[in-house]
């Protein structure tokens, strides 16, 4: 069973694991999370029972070949990364910014199309789950700790109740095709599809460090 090792806010982890009664492996799922994360976000716990709702309406487990979209790059990316290994740098978590909370799994293929679940916060629900509405809503701040500790454990209470799943076909994006080329202005090279005007985005609109000295 994975532990945790730290002991900030961890324990509060896992008391509401211990008082929900959370088992393995959710329970699992819920302490590699939070250890990634560094700390239990509200949005980070919600995606974890996101991620576990996917995996068993795909009838599939975290070692299967999963690829993944997180609708918000706040919170709920992380479970996917280190719940199922669909990260940024394997390509296999899209981090497309509707801005709704909610996440895409489904399996690889070769054609256009694949198989999978969307799972999502659903606002119906969500009426009988208020401090997660409100945050949701971002009504209200939760900045406080002690707000912080209601509305995870509301969270838990909540579970799967405050989300909907829908059986969805995900469009698989194409491989782009590219050229390497060489910047005029710094002289690293980088593939032609990131060029902007003549030069690489960093000499150009993506500008985003200063060369100093020392
Ligand atoms: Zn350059």
């Amino acid at each position: 069973m994975t532990q945790l090792t730290g002991d900030k806010t961890e324990c509060e982890i896992i008391g509401l694991l211990d008082e929900f009664n959370i088992v393995s492996p959710l329970r699992d799922y819920f302490i590699v999370s939070t250890e990634f994360h560094s700390y239990p976000a509200p949005g980070m716990l919600i995606g974890v029972f996101m991620v576990d709702l996917a995996l068993e309406v795909l009838n599939v487990g975290p070692k299967d070949r999963l690829y993944a979209v997180s609708e918000t790059k706040k919170c709920a990316p992380d479970p996917l990364q280190v719940i199922l290994h669909c990260t940024i740098g394997n390509n296999r978590l899209r981090i497309i910014e509707t801005g709704r909370f909610a996440i895409a799994l489904n399996l690889g293929s070769k054609e256009e199309w694949s198989r999978g679940v969307r799972v999502y916060a659903d606002l119906e629900k969500l009426e009988y789950f208020p401090k997660i509405h409100t945050w949701i809503a971002k009504k209200a701040s939760f900045h406080s700790k002690e707000k912080s500790c209601e509305l995870n454990r509301e969270i838990f209470k909540a579970g799967r109740k405050i989300l909907s799943w829908e059986r969805v076909r995900v469009n698989i994006p194409k491989k782009e095709q590219w050229n390497s080329v060489v910047c005029p202005s710094c002289g690293e090279m980088f593939p032609d599809i990131y060029i902007h005007g003549s030069t690489c985005g960093a000499c150009g609109p993506l500008k985003y460090y200063e060369k100093v000295c020392g």
